[in-house]
């Protein structure tokens, strides 16, 4: 069963770091991701926003595998700060 937290999105954001509204879903990310994770930012980043911080949780080792090198952010069309907010879900996770 999927629990959700209403407050999660408001925890995450509070260093107001965290920007995903934005992502159409295109798959620029991932393809261009040197570390092949595909679960940054299209479904991860859907998770905070949705509430569910269980999934986030379960993801951990993932959101600590990015090298923050950014070759996502700078090939997103949308303009995500995808290094930034999985800077935030690190400190959120680390606390
Ligand atoms: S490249 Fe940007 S818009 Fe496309 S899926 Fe990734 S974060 Fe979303
Ligand atoms: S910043 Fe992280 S998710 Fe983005 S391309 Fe680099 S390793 Fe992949």
């Amino acid at each position: 069963m999927v629990q959700v937290n209403p407050g999660f999105i408001d925890q995450v954001g509070q260093a107001k770091t965290f920007n995903a509204a934005a992502c159409m879903n295109c798959g620029v990310c991932s393809a261009v991701c040197p570390m092949g994770i595909e679960l940054l930012p299209r479904k991860l980043f859907r998770y905070v926003l949705l509430g569910m911080e269980d999934k986030v949780r379960d993801n951990s080792a993932t959101i600590y595998s990015c090298l923050l090198c950014k070759m996502c952010e700078v090939n997103c069309p949308a303009g995500v700060h995808i290094a930034e907010n999985v800077r935030t879900l690190r400190y959120y996770l680390y606390k």
